[in-house]
């Protein structure tokens, strides 16, 4: 089964839901897709190793065979090349490796090439196999990366991937193929906010989902509200708790110090897979 950890905003408590339901199950993968700024690995006792470079292909333009006929520009939707007098443009950071420009010039004058963006790295921690992807600063698409880092996932495993925060293309190519996602929030204006953002897009792609409540007892109950109103389940309760805050602060999964909270993640495990098997 494959779980998704997403929330509508960042700092909701995503790494912390992931990385203690990941450590409290056996046989299993955790993945991190956020990959602009991965950090479940700190929560974990891993030595990350380099797994793979992520590349993406890119034109090389042969300005012999080229008569600046612009077609190539023309097609780029992501305008990463520009026709000038007597020379192309490229604007590499702009381009998606789509490939279109290769196949649209009628003189041949485009090959491709490879340009890494990014690196898949991961690690085993007993019986769980960790990988995250990371995006080369200065790179603006992370979609890739995340693709690359889902070629990792195996079939046999539970699978839980910390998802991007937000609703936009990283959080989809992390959440497209789950089998379920949690929803993790706040119950506060701002978090209830953007749990609205998520559950539009999750119930636009079709996908399973329930809700974790994080730091339960601050704010108001207008999460709750709008959970029962939208027939949400609310999986799980994390209350407010210093000693939570305290260990997450020093790097240290909750269930590692407070033991009970692993049959309660197991319980969850189980609730999520009545909620999207039957
Ligand atoms: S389509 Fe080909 S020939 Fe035309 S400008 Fe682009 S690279 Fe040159
Ligand atoms: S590969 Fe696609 S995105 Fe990149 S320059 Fe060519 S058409 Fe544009």
């Amino acid at each position: 089964m494959k779980i998704a950890i997403a929330s509508g905003k960042g700092g909701t408590g995503k790494t912390t839901i992931a990385t203690n339901l990941a450590l409290s199950l056996d046989n299993v993968q955790l993945l991190d897709c956020d990959v602009e700024e991965p950090d479940s690995h700190l929560f974990l006792d891993l030595k990350l190793k380099k797994i793979e470079d992520v590349c993406i292909s890119i034109p090389k333009i042969d300005k012999q065979k080229c008569d600046f006929c612009g077609e190539c520009s023309k097609f780029c939707q992501y305008h990463a090349l520009a026709v000038v007098k007597n020379d192309v443009l490229f604007f590499s950071e702009l381009c998606h490796g789509c490939g279109g420009c290769t196949l649209v010039c009628p003189k041949n004058a485009i090959t491709e090439e490879n340009r890494v963006i990014g690196v898949i790295e991961g690690s085993n921690s007993g019986s769980l196999e960790f990988y995250h992807g990371l995006l080369n600063i200065g790179e603006a698409m992370a979609t890739p990366v995340i693709r690359a880092l889902k070629t990792k996932i195996k079939n046999e495993k539970t699978v839980v991937m910390d998802s991007p925060p937000g609703t936009a293309c990283p959080v989809i190519e992390s959440v497209n193929e789950a089998d379920f996602t949690i929803l993790v929030t706040e119950p506060t204006p701002f978090g209830l906010h953007d749990l609205k953002l998520a559950v539009d897009m999750l119930r636009t792609l079709k996908i399973p989902f329930g809700v974790v409540i994080n730091r339960d007892g601050i704010g108001d109950s207008r999460v709750e509200e709008y959970c029962e109103e939208e027939k949400i389940k609310v999986l799980m309760k994390i209350p407010h708790d210093e000693k939570i805050a305290r260990l997450y602060s020093k790097g240290i999964p909750f269930i590692e110090q407070m033991p009970e909270w692993k049959d309660r993640f197991r319980e969850l495990h189980k609730d999520i897979e009545e909620s999207a098997w039957g």
